[in-house]
């Protein structure tokens, strides 16, 4: 209910509320104008599905001057690189790429530099799954450590996109 004929006000492509929490998402290319409700479980189902489910990296406190430990897996305790996805979660990978041919599809990944615009400076760098196109046999993807992990209780991704049972709203 409510008067929504603010023309400025953004609407939410999945719910269709307008709000001041709607805005653009995704960190390379947009993925949709969302709410914070809508985009929160957006990112949660693709996190579940492409196994983002790693801690989010701290951010270093400038005031810190001890030596930051590179992250282990808290299962296997091997060194893992943790990276932002392009929404908003987080992948733990492993530390050296590996031939596209000897890792699964479902756990392939590539880090993508963003560079601040006009500019060589690199901003940020962010895990996307390599996936549509086939990568040549020998080329070279990051595999997600999970499949690498050698403990048994590692979480492992869903092998088949999610269901969506959105008849809740
Ligand atoms: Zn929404
Ligand atoms: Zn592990």
């Amino acid at each position: 209910m409510g008067a929504t004929g603010d023309r400025n006000e953004r609407l939410c492509q999945r719910c269709g509320k307008s709000g001041p929490t709607v805005h653009s998402r995704g960190r390379i290319d947009l993925i949709a104008e969302l709410c914070d409700t809508c985009w929160n479980d957006l990112a949660n189902r693709m996190a579940q599905h492409e196994g983002a489910t790693a801690a989010p990296r701290p951010t270093p406190d400038p005031d810190d001057v001890t030596f930051l430990e590179p992250p282990r897996c808290a299962l296997c305790h091997a060194d893992i690189r943790i990276y932002p996805t392009v929404y908003d979660r987080w992948v733990s990978l492993a530390m050296t790429e590996f031939p596209a041919k000897v890792i699964p599809e479902h756990f392939r990944w590539r880090l993508v530099k963003i560079q601040a615009p006009h500019s060589p400076m690199v901003i940020d760098v962010v895990a996307v799954r390599v996936r549509g196109i086939d990568p040549l046999p020998g080329e070279s993807v990051i595999p997600a450590h999970q499949m690498l992990c050698s403990d048994k209780n590692a979480e492992r991704p869903l092998a088949k996109e999610p269901a969506t049972p959105d008849t809740s709203g």
